[in-house]
């Protein structure tokens, strides 16, 4: 059979609420034109993000019945660890409520001001939180991504020869550590070669630098090296992984992404006494270590979605399911970002509205437009974003684990395409008030005349 269904059938449901367009255009007016200002009931489809927004499992449900609330030593504390353990072989495993808390953790440990931190691309909470720690966060992304058109396996490589330039330049005693993002979010949702993470690991061992994953999508992104890179076919996605996690020195995980869960974070590390610092800080904002900010259902619901994640046929349909929206929209005219990633189908806006300067705005937009249009809620990530630090201008489309159907996605094909047909009369933006650090959550826009 050529057909590939979704995994699973659907056990709960919850009911979808249209509005009219008339009402679309008062509530978007009323958020300052900006989705995340959005109550999630007046949202139809919503694809603001891939982030804790998974169904979970019978398993995980299940398990979380089992859940051990004991304060210290809690047994599902133990459990999450071993399965951590197993897959990703570190010696240290400090649960955090989220993967934000895992980097300001991480930063406030390693971190010095004045120092600098590569990554292929930064995460915009991992450049916030570095930021935030006085460093300054360097995004080394391969100059042939630059290409949003371009049709290359690894996209999400990072460019060897920039890092060596970097630590040449900065002396490596000003790199506290050098990071890469599995899969790249920022950069597109493009996967990292094995054969990348081998030589970056090189470099900096070389160089006496510790390595660190942002692993939020270690799955999707072992699942792209067992189809793009040649030595890994037919590798099982689990052993592909692991060898992944061999290369680092430690991670930080978001459980919002790939382990399915609704929350829930990690900091994994093999040295002893960083994981000592760490710690402490731990318990000064998140909580003991047995439980670090999390209930001990939701360490069960990551213990169960970590190894749900990597089953092939899960991976298999998250990766052609994402890349049929990207392919039906492509298709029918819109720019995307090529080849679509693992999580999301990103348009290139800058591309689709050329009319819109790159100070206007047209991510935001569009995104505007799409809700207006349809009911969907999407993201910009470009200067609204970034700021000065944004290489595009794209709408990001993330795709929720296990949670739209074919024919949501279908909607939603239609929606863009019809927006597309309509996009001259798309106008610019400006900001109105923005906060000081990630400005993107709060801010307000108006319509540029
Ligand atoms: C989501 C994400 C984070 C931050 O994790 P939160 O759980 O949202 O705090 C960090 N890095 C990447 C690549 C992410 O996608």
């Amino acid at each position: 059979m050529k057909t590939i269904i979704e995994p699973f059938r659907i056990k709960s449901v919850e009911p979808l609420r249209h509005t009219t367009r008339e009402q679309r255009d008062a509530l978007i007016k009323n958020a300052g034109y900006n989705l995340f200002k959005l109550q999630a009931k007046d949202v139809l489809i919503d694809l603001l993000t891939d982030s804790g927004t998974s169904a979970m499992s019978t398993g995980q449900w299940a398990a979380m019945m089992r859940g051990d609330e004991s304060y210290a030593g809690s047994a599902s504390f133990f459990r999450m660890k071993q399965v951590v353990q197993d897959l990703m072989g570190f010696r240290h495993v400090i649960p955090t409520h989220q993967g934000r808390a895992a980097e300001r953790i991480l930063f406030s440990v390693m971190c010095r001001p004045g120092q600098v931190v590569p990554n292929n691309t930064h995460f915009d909470t991992t450049r916030a939180n570095i930021e935030f720690a006085g460093a300054r966060a360097v995004d080394l992304p391969i100059p042939a991504a630059a290409d949003t058109q371009a049709q290359l396996p690894f996209k999400g490589d990072m460019d060897v020869a920039a890092l060596e330039r970097l630590i040449a330049q900065e002396g490596a005693q000003r790199i506290p550590l050098v990071m890469m993002t599995v899969t790249n979010n920022s950069g597109g949702g493009q996967p990292v070669s094995m054969r990348n993470l081998e030589a970056v690991r090189e470099v900096a061992s070389r160089h006496g630098i510790p390595f660190y994953l942002d692993a939020c999508r270690f799955a999707e992104n072992a699942w792209l090296i067992g189809e793009r890179e040649p030595e890994y076919r037919g590798w099982p996605p689990r052993e592909i992984a692991r060898k992944m996690f061999a290369l680092a020195d430690g991670c930080t995980f978001s459980a919002k992404k790939d382990a399915f869960a609704n929350i829930g974070g990690m900091l994994c590390t093999n040295d002893d006494r960083l994981a000592a610092q760490e710690t402490n800080l731990l318990i000064l904002t998140e909580g003991f270590p047995t439980y670090g900010g999390l209930a001990g259902r939701d360490l069960e619901a990551i213990a169960v979605g970590l190894e749900e994640v990597l089953d092939p046929d899960y991976l298999r349909y998250r990766i052609v399911s994402t890349a049929y929206l990207g392919r039906h929209i492509a298709q029918g005219g819109v720019p995307i970002v090529e080849p679509p990633g693992g999580h999301a189908v990103y348009i290139d806006a800058a591309r689709m509205l050329p009319h819109i300067a790159r100070s206007r705005f047209p991510g935001q937009a569009l995104a505007v437009e799409l809700y207006r249009h349809a009911g969907i809620r999407s993201v910009e990530i470009g200067s609204v974003m970034f700021g000065a630090a944004a290489r595009h201008e794209l709408l990001r489309l993330a795709i929720p684990r296990r949670v739209y159907t074919q024919s949501h996605i279908d909607y939603v094909v239609e929606a863009i395409l019809e927006v597309n047909a309509a996009r001259d009369r798309i106008r610019g933006m400006r900001i109105v008030e923005e906060p000081p650090f990630l400005r993107h959550f709060s801010a307000s826009f108006d319509w540029i005349d």
